[in-house]
């Protein structure tokens, strides 16, 4: 029989309950911070804005939301144990069963860590073999073949992460540039897929574009996984036009935009909505957010054109101003807003169940 891999051990589908496809509970993505401090350049003075190693303070939520969050290294920090099992908590009070944890290494915590916030609030996590975006990969990755790619996830998949005899339960990937390393990776991601069953979530950067994207979950089909273990996360920065610029010209570009989506779910790939309850944005470089309720439309849309059974969402909390006791949403902006918003405009409670429960079980069993 097909089972779960938590960080518990293995679990039976059907008692996975409310699941959450995309979170981070112990994770630290500071390579970032190269990355974007040099195209934001400096803050405005006037603002009188929180220097890098300052921590996050209540006074600088707002900079930090809007276009700053990445020039901050305790903003990316979410490594606190205690902090992390207080907001899983949360999550489990509002009937939260399972949480996709998607840091693989490169972003990942102490999964010795997970397994402690597990036991502890009674919530499933699954834990991520993989690697996050190339920038992020530690140095022994860099010069690997497929087939050492391959042996490497297979190990953590059979034997456990890093010593601990914990297992992952899926396969992350990440590509914000299709480099020749990046594509091998993916190529033997979906190897391990196609051998094992195992799911893999496919990240697309938010700058990525329609040729890049097209170009990841090609390669990942063309290499043997089945489009049923795939799952694209971040969807939602598809369907919406983020560039104020964009918006300025061309109307239309506010109507959500769903016929990427419609090709990717033509071809039997699962998307996922996520970020929901996030409000940054990069004000300083024409980036405006992502609002809620054009994932909620899309969504809605999706599924009154038959595509319920490949769509699930999460909350993608992975700055320390996502959590809750640093002034965010949490994991719970999806009991406490997406579901419920659901329901009022007229998504039946069998499609609710599939995005939140059955098809994340269908997903994560191998
Ligand atoms: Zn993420």
């Amino acid at each position: 029989m097909k089972t779960v891999m938590t960080v518990r051990g293995p679990v039976a589908p059907d008692e996975m309950g409310f699941t959450s496809m995309h979170e981070h509970v112990l994770t630290n993505a500071d390579f970032y911070m190269e990355e974007y401090v040099p195209v934001l350049g400096e803050p405005p003075a006037c603002v009188f804005p929180s220097a890098p190693q300052d921590p996050v303070r209540m006074e600088d939520l707002a900079y930090l939301n809007h276009g700053y969050f990445a020039r901050n290294h305790d903003n990316w920090d979410l490594s606190d144990e205690t902090l992390m099992m207080a907001e899983v908590s949360d999550f489990h009070a509002c009937g939260g069963g399972t949480i996709l944890e998607c840091s693989a290494p490169g972003i990942r915590g102490d999964v010795s860590g997970l397994k402690r916030i597990s036991r502890a609030t009674g919530v499933h996590i699954v834990a991520s073999t993989g690697l996050y975006a190339e920038k992020s990969w530690p140095a022994r990755f860099l010069d690997a073949s497929v087939p050492q790619f391959m042996a490497w996830m297979m190990d953590e998949i059979e034997n456990g992460i890093d010593g601990t005899g914990i297992r992952p339960g899926q396969i992350k990937v990440a590509s914000n540039a299709n480099t020749e390393a990046q594509l091998d990776f993916l190529r033997a991601a979906s190897q391990v897929s196609a051998d094992t069953g195992i799911m893999v979530t496919a990240h697309l950067g938010v700058g990525t574009n329609q040729e890049d994207s097209h170009l990841v979950y090609k390669t990942l089909l063309e290499s043997g996984m089945s489009p049923e273990h795939l799952l694209m996360c971040h969807f939602h920065g598809k369907v919406q036009i983020t560039s104020l610029d964009m918006l300025l010209d061309n109307a239309a570009a506010w109507a959500p935009q769903l016929d990427y989506a419609r090709e990717v779910l033509d071809q039997g790939i699962n998307i996922c909505f996520d970020c929901f309850g996030q409000t940054w944005d990069t004000e300083a470089l024409g980036s405006v957010a992502d609002a809620d309720v054009y994932k909620i439309a899309a969504i809605y849309q999706l599924v009154n054109e038959g595509y319920g059974e490949q769509i699930v969402i999460g909350t993608d909390v992975f700055l320390k101003i996502m959590t809750r006791r640093y002034g965010g949403h949490g994991y719970v902006r999806l009991q406490n807003y997406v579901v419920p918003t659901l329901q009022r405009i007229g998504v039946s409670d069998a499609i609710i169940a599939r995005l939140t429960v059955t098809t994340p079980a269908r997903l994560l069993a191998f």
